[in-house]
């Protein structure tokens, strides 16, 4: 198998052909646009998306594409809480990572070895931490590799992460920590956070077993370390996530990536998200012709959330209200079409989306002191 960066066997390369037509979706004169875990993660955050999963594919730059279409993305942290994540990482870190390791139940953190991870560029970043990974694997001794690169090749392209920190154990076991600077509140903190966090970790689990396919007696853990601010303080604590359940998404999401190939051949001719040369209107209708399954959770993943949401929205689409909401309805696909149902309209009144909708027409005509919304809609025992 070969390898790349000097990190570990690659995932197959696709085909020329596939590569061309990428090129092609993206502007043949437009370089590829990065990868990096955030945008990794957020492909499991909405895994049903051929959408997302094309344009990620291709290398388009989401947040580009956004603005050219006028919905810019509004993503990032303020600067107040990005340097208070800044701060708080640097206190962790402190002094060869001490507080670090001793979450970890080090019991001589001075003792650990931190190597110096500086190299020229990505690539050569990557190399220098796979050279370190292997000799604190040989050399099992608690070792902190803070600010390591991986690599991961996606669709084609080299994907470098950066995660927090990784440990190795003596017992060549590599552990990934993120550190966060959301509060971590009697041992537990906010679930969409830690669910976001777990996302991104997962990532870099993938990338680093690339790196210990090839190293021998080396094993990737598969819960992470979280580290936060225990109860608004600044002092750390941490809690193990695991996130086997994220591995296997991200895994199936990157595998489906590489095969961007029948998303592609399935387009209409001439499509192009070239943002050189063709007008917002082209643009919108190439975006257009790439089937979407927009979820709110969009909002925080994706940078083309307010496009899709507002089409979403003028479409009727169901799947704006939320998964939740759209588990629900059952085959009801549209708001006008869960509207009728609820009035009487339209609708098998033996489906239960369409029973318990007319019955939630009723409470809420009762609360309103109102009339039903059709008499047809009432039941036996409504008055
Ligand atoms: S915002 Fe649009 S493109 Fe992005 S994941 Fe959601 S539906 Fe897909």
């Amino acid at each position: 198998m070969s390898t790349s960066l000097d990190s570990g066997p690659l995932p197959q390369a696709p085909a020329t052909a596939l590569r061309q037509r990428l090129a092609e979706l993206r502007g043949p004169s437009t370089a590829p646009h990065p990868l990096d875990a955030r945008a990794l993660a957020a492909l499991a955050a909405n895994p049903g998306c051929r959408r997302r999963a094309l344009l990620d594919g291709a290398g388009v730059d989401k947040a580009a594409l956004a603005r050219a279409l006028g919905s810019p993305a509004v993503f990032g942290q303020s600067q107040f809480a990005f340097m208070r994540g800044n701060a708080f990482e640097a206190r962790v870190k402190a002094e060869g990572g001490a507080a670090l390791l001793g979450l970890l139940g080090v019991a001589e953190p001075q003792a650990a070895l931190v190597p110096d991870l500086a190299a020229a560029g990505p690539e050569g970043r990557a190399a220098r931490t796979a050279l370190a990974l292997r000799e604190a694997t040989g050399a099992g001794a608690w070792t902190l590799l803070d600010h390591p690169m991986l690599a991961l090749e996606v669709a084609g392209s080299p994907a470098y992460l950066e995660p927090d920190a990784v440990v190795v154990h003596p017992d060549g076991r590599w552990t990934v920590v993120e550190i966060k600077s959301f509060p971590m509140v009697d041992g537990s903190a906010d679930p969409s956070k830690v669910g976001a966090a777990a996302r991104q970790a997962a990532v870099y689990v993938l990338a680093l077993e690339r790196v210990a396919a090839v190293t021998k007696g080396a094993s990737v853990d598969h819960s992470v370390l979280l580290v936060c601010p225990k109860d608004f303080s600044n002092l750390p604590t941490a809690s193990a996530v695991d996130v086997r359940k994220q591995l296997s998404v991200t895994r199936r999401q990157l595998a489906r990536l590489t095969r961007v190939e029948d998303i592609a051949s399935a387009l209409p001719d001439g499509v192009s998200f070239d943002m050189e040369s063709r007008s917002s209107g082209e643009l919108a209708s190439a975006v257009e012709s790439v089937p979407s399954t927009y979820a709110p959770e969009c909002l925080s993943a994706c940078e083309l959330a307010f496009h899709c949401r507002e089409r979403a929205r003028s479409a009727g689409a169901v799947e704006a209200l939320g998964r939740a909401v759209r588990g629900e309805l059952g085959g009801l696909s549209a708001v006008a079409e869960v509207l009728s149902a609820a009035r009487g309209g339209s609708g098998d009144p033996a489906d239960p989306a369409v029973a318990a909708l007319r019955r939630a027409a009723r409470l809420r005509a009762e609360a309103l002191g109102a009339e039903a919304p059709d008499a047809a809609v009432r039941g036996p025992g409504c008055r």
